[in-house]
């Protein structure tokens, strides 16, 4: 089915209406008066700067937004400003995130706020190629840094927002190019009050144009929206199919010493690097904690430390890229503490502080059990 409005223009491969001004001031007048009833109250919409949002746009990448909230807030507590981030030793910044994941992004901004500080006077830039100069900082975020904080004229492409503008212009995978959505968000831009427009296309793809049965029965769009006039709207726009999955084993150990425990920080290259971890071994198939004399020796390779017996923990799941990770955990005491023997970057630290370390999702878990004593 197709009708007037969604038809697409043969010659540039756009629907007719982008070229018509009248109907792009109707798109713009519809998207506007959805957003003014829908808003969504987010705390970085509040109180605008370009610390802060630039902080929520890189929390925001791959994440979404109820679960920044409460990571957003506390952050800005610690770090209220680019020069107290930029003080800051990146353990605490690690810390500050844990949980939030993707930890590159935290190392990222955490350097970024060294170079503003070093290089410019503590002043973020105002140039969207300014701000692509600093780590973590690509197309998207420096333009929604510059609307959001200063209103500045610039279109947005987001996974919301590259999901919208692909079913508006009922363009699969391979027609709905990076490089003709921006063309498309730009030719929409409007002149005047940018940041509540980008902050409307964001929300009208996160909440209506979702990517499973979006809600098209209470959108405004349909009139231009030829993946509704296509009769399947879902079946635009929606992210690739999933990767298979491929399970792991894994043992983790607490080992314990006279109050200390052992652990080592995850370098660069591997997965959560920079933060901390309990001593880890991947199992092969024939492998199991149950019969954990057979893997002293390996224990033994990977740490220095030697260790008679262990208990059982309960087990953990965790989920990396496509890895399904089955975490079977122990608890030991160490035969005797010595730092010459350690390898692999292995340390003694005191159990207090384990609460100002930054940690994996399951070496926090595991700190806990060690702090109450037992497990939930
Ligand atoms: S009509 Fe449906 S598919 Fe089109 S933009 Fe609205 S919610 Fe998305």
């Amino acid at each position: 089915m197709t009708d007037s409005t969604t038809a697409v223009d043969a010659a540039s491969g756009s629907p007719s209406w982008l070229a018509d001004a009248r109907q792009r001031g109707s798109f713009r007048r519809a998207v506007r008066r959805w957003y003014a009833r829908h808003r969504r109250d987010l705390p970085w919409r509040r109180h605008r700067s370009l610390y802060r949002v630039w902080v929520s746009e890189i929390m925001l990448q791959q994440t979404q937004a109820a679960t920044v909230v409460p990571y957003y807030q506390r952050f800005l507590k610690s770090f209220p400003s680019v020069r107290r981030l930029a003080l800051a030793d990146e353990e605490q910044v690690l810390r500050a995130w844990e949980g939030l994941g993707y930890y590159r992004r935290a190392r990222n901004l955490h350097q970024a706020a060294k170079q503003v500080v070093r290089d410019l006077q503590g002043r973020i830039p105002r140039t969207r190629e300014q701000l692509q100069a600093l780590p973590g900082i690509g197309r998207y975020t420096a333009a929604a840094i510059l609307s959001f904080a200063l209103d500045q004229p610039h279109a947005i492409l987001e996974a919301n927002t590259r999901r919208l503008y692909r079913r508006l212009l009922a363009a699969s995978s391979e027609a709905g190019s990076d490089r003709s959505l921006w063309a498309f968000a730009e030719t929409l831009l409007p002149r005047v009050r940018i940041a509540d427009w980008n902050d409307a296309l964001i929300d009208l793809g996160a909440t209506l144009c979702s990517p499973r049965q979006p809600q098209c029965s209470r959108c405004p769009l349909t009139r231009w929206c030829g993946a509704f006039t296509s009769g399947d709207a879902e079946s635009f726009g929606t992210a690739k199919p999933a990767t298979e999955t491929t399970p792991l084993e894994e043992l983790a150990i607490i080992v314990e010493s006279g109050g200390k425990v052992l652990l080592r920080e995850r370098r660069e290259g591997e997965w959560w690097s920079g933060l901390w971890d309990f001593p880890r071994i991947r199992l092969s198939d024939a492998e199991s904690a149950a019969d954990f004399d057979r893997l002293r020796s390996r224990f033994l390779q990977e740490t220095g430390i030697e260790i008679d017996t262990a208990v059982s923990l309960p087990t953990l799941r965790h989920s990396v890229t496509r890895y399904h990770i089955r975490l079977q955990c122990l608890r030991a005491e160490a035969d005797n503490r010595t730092d010459d023997r350690l390898r692999n970057g292995y340390r003694w630290i005191d159990r207090e502080q384990l609460e100002r370390l930054p940690l994996t999702a399951t070496a926090r878990k595991m700190a806990q059990w060690l702090s109450t004593g037992g497990v939930d």
